[in-house]
C-alpha cells in the first residue's frame, strides 16, 4: 500500500502539501485528492474490461448493480478458515469496504469479525454488507466522514462518530457491558475493533 486519498470540501485546506497531489477529482462540492501514490494508471473504459487486475477485483460495494449472490459465491471460493473481517477487506471478494467499515458493519450486524468464513451464513454475510452500504453511501455524500453513532445529530468539523472503530477500551454503545477491543487481523494485520460481548 502507499499513498493516501483525501476528500475535502471545495476551498477547504488540504491536509497534505499541494505538490504531493498527483490526481484531483473535482465535483461541484468536493475535491478528491490522491497524494503520494506509487503508480497512477489511467485507462479507457473499454480497456478496463480486459485488464486482468481489474477483472480480479470483487464487485464495488457501492455499485447500483451490486449482485449479492455473485458476491456470496466469490466469498465462498475464498479460504473458508479466514476470519470474516479479514475476508471482507480482500478486494478480490469485495471492492471498497476498507478498514473502518469492516469493523463498523460487523458490529452493526452483530457478527464477530473473528469467526471463520465457513461458519458465517449467507444471510449473516449479507447483513454485514447491507449494514455497510447505506452508511458508506452517506459517507460519500458527506465528504468521507464516518457516522454510525447518532447519525442524525449534526457533525462538528472534522468529527466522526463510530460504534467501535478507534474506541478501544471504551464501553460498548449497544450492550453497555462490553469494552471495545482491538487487534490486528489477517496477513496485513489490519486492526479490527469489536465488542466481545454482543457480537456472536
Ligand atoms: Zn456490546
Amino acid at each position: 500500500m502507499g499513498g493516501k486519498w483525501g476528500v475535502y470540501r471545495r476551498g477547504e485546506r488540504w491536509r497534505r502539501a499541494r505538490h504531493r497531489a498527483w490526481l484531483v477529482i473535482t465535483t461541484p462540492e468536493h475535491e478528491v485528492v490522491q497524494f503520494d501514490g506509487p503508480v497512477l494508471e489511467l485507462m479507457t473504459d473499454s480497456r478496463t474490461r480486459f485488464d486482468r487486475r481489474i477483472a480480479a477485483l470483487g464487485q464495488d460495494i457501492l455499485a447500483p448493480e451490486f449482485d449479492e449472490q455473485r458476491f456470496v459465491a466469490r466469498l465462498r471460493g475464498d479460504d473458508p478458515t479466514r476470519g470474516i473481517g479479514d475476508a471482507l477487506l480482500d478486494q478480490r471478494n469485495l471492492a471498497g469496504i476498507g478498514n473502518i467499515w469492516k469493523s463498523e458493519s460487523c458490529f452493526l450486524a452483530a457478527i464477530d469479525p473473528w469467526r471463520a468464513v465457513r461458519s458465517v451464513t449467507d444471510e449473516e454475510v449479507l447483513a454485514i454488507v447491507g449494514a455497510a452500504r447505506p452508511l458508506m453511501e452517506r459517507s460519500a455524500e458527506t465528504g468521507g466522514r464516518v457516522v454510525t453513532f447518532e447519525p442524525d445529530r449534526p457533525l462538528r468539523p472534522g468529527e466522526s462518530r463510530t460504534m467501535v472503530y478507534e474506541r478501544t477500551g471504551l464501553p460498548c454503545r449497544r450492550c453497555g457491558g462490553g469494552r471495545i477491543r482491538a487487534r490486528g487481523q489477517g496477513d496485513d494485520n489490519r486492526t479490527t475493533y469489536w465488542c466481545p460481548e454482543c457480537q456472536g
